[in-house]
């Protein structure tokens, strides 16, 4: 029988095996949250946030035991997948405090005598989710289309199956039906994924992952005629401009890079420096780096990947001032690199890096620091440093989904979350994030 398995990444070890889930048993998990879509969307909304409340409580009550299995599953350190429960906790009850306002009627002034517009649930929201916040993605997801009215069918990294499966039994055992988990070995997921996506029980389909992952997803759904929200990757720049505070600079840089070992969409990747801070900068970075702890990367593939990427940046003529080997022994551990004097067409530039790699872009001025920033397909965020007004007029003229000035780019339950071009399209988390799970119905009334 086919299984997954999981994995160790601080040692490689073995940790659990799990038997897949056969067509039958996909074809149940399906069937199940089907049935309970129309009683869900029936259910009234202060009853639906109370049961996220209870998630959210219970998250809270098990904090130790989820934050131990996230840390064994993809190797973050501890203090950070407690972090990652809190968190999730705390979007549990942002939604449940903030959902009635997002979700209320909408009146709006037009040839009727009354028109507004009301927000109603979808159906069966399907959800592909990967394994670099295996709770985070999940629940934030999860609490947005269930506070919506919509029932949630998960296909989560294999990578993190036991994460997947401690979520649905928390689902579960509030009120059966509401969240199913399929588990699905390696070799039928694009199969398995893209029939249960053309299946007329499905309303719409979210994906977090890379933009291979995202075109298949996405593919499949503009087939059936779907709605997708595409949480992709980001080369996200960091632009320090020369009135910049580079210590507070330097320290946000390195929280940013190499928290969860580099691995999230929104970890600045590309230190587009101008030139008459950039030394001042990068000797700051170093500095940081120091103190800086981090775990391994989830698996051996995703460490190969950043090494092959440091290796041809470095053949184009970048300078790497610290680390990129990795570490002797067990497990999947890389040495913090800082790369300098990246320029564009180089890997470290063009791809996104989802590692511990920083890469230093050195800029003449403003508006080649502009120029460098833009020069990348994705455009999910974007942080700028400097005085406030100076940062704020650059920082304008860059494309991103989000821009953050004197700040690390970071998510809140309250502001919307999401890309533009290769890094997808929609928004999760806030008012949007959860109207994008429903049918903004338009009602008129003579
Ligand atoms: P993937 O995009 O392959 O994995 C994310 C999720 O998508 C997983 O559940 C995966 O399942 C699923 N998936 C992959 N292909 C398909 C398909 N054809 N149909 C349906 N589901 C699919 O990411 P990787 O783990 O391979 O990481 C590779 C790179 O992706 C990273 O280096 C990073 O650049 C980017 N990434 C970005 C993330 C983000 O937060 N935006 C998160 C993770 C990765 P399965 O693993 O079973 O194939």
């Amino acid at each position: 029988m086919p299984e997954v398995v999981t994995r160790d990444p601080a040692t490689g070890r073995e940790l659990g095996r799990y038997p897949a889930h056969d067509e039958a048993a996909v074809e149940q998990a399906l069937a199940e949250t089907a049935a309970a879509a129309p009683g869900w969307a029936a259910t009234p909304l202060g009853e639906r946030l109370a049961l996220l409340r209870t998630v959210g409580k219970l998250l809270t009550e098990r904090r130790d035991e989820y934050a131990a299995l996230i840390t064994a599953e993809m190797g973050k350190p501890l203090a950070e997948s407690l972090a990652e429960i809190d968190k999730c906790a705390w979007n549990c009850s942002v939604v449940a405090d903030l959902a009635p306002e997002w979700l209320a009627d909408r009146p709006v002034s037009a040839s009727a005598a009354q028109s507004w517009i009301s927000y109603e649930p979808l159906g069966v929201i399907f959800a592909v989710m990967p394994w670099n916040f295996p709770f985070w993605q999940v629940l934030r997801f999860a609490c947005a289309a269930l506070a919506a009215g919509n029932t949630a069918l998960l296909k989560h990294s294999p990578d993190v199956t036991g994460c997947a499966l401690a979520i649905e039994e928390l689902f579960e055992s509030l009120q059966p039906g509401l969240f199913r988990a399929l588990v699905i070995d390696a070799g039928r997921v694009a199969d398995v994924s893209r029939r249960i996506i053309l299946d007329p029980r499905i309303a719409a389909v979210t994906l977090t992952g890379s933009e291979r992952a995202g075109a298949a997803v996405a593919e499949a759904a503009g087939t059936a005629c779907k709605k997708t929200v595409l949480e992709l990757g980001g080369s996200d720049p960091f632009v320090v401009l020369a009135d910049a505070s580079i210590s507070a600079a330097a320290d946000a840089a390195a929280r940013s890079r190499f928290g969860n070992a580099g691995q999230s969409c929104v970890a600045a990747k590309r230190f587009i420096v101008v030139e008459e801070v950039a030394d001042e900068f990068v000797a700051a970075l170093l500095a940081s780096l120091e103190t800086t702890q981090i775990g391994p990367l989830a698996r051996a593939d995703l460490r190969d990947n950043a090494i092959r990427q440091i290796e041809e940046t470095v053949a184009a003529g970048a300078r790497l001032l610290t680390g990129g080997r990795p570490v002797d022994g067990p497990g999947y551990f890389l040495e913090p690199a800082v790369l300098d004097h990246v320029t564009p067409g180089m890997a470290a530039f063009t791809e996104e890096t989802f590692g511990p790699v920083a890469a230093v872009v050195r800029a003449r001025d403003d508006d080649h620091a502009v120029a460098l920033a833009n020069d990348t397909d994705f455009g999910l965020g974007c942080s700028v440093w400097g005085a406030t007004g100076h940062a704020l007029a650059v920082g304008r003229r860059i494309r991103s989904g989000a821009l953050f000035v004197n700040a690390p780019v970071a998510s809140d339950p309250r502001l919307p979350f999401g890309g533009i071009g290769r890094s997808g399209h929609g928004r999760e988390l806030s008012a949007e994030g959860v109207r994008e799970f429903t049918n903004l119905r338009t009602v008129a009334v003579a």
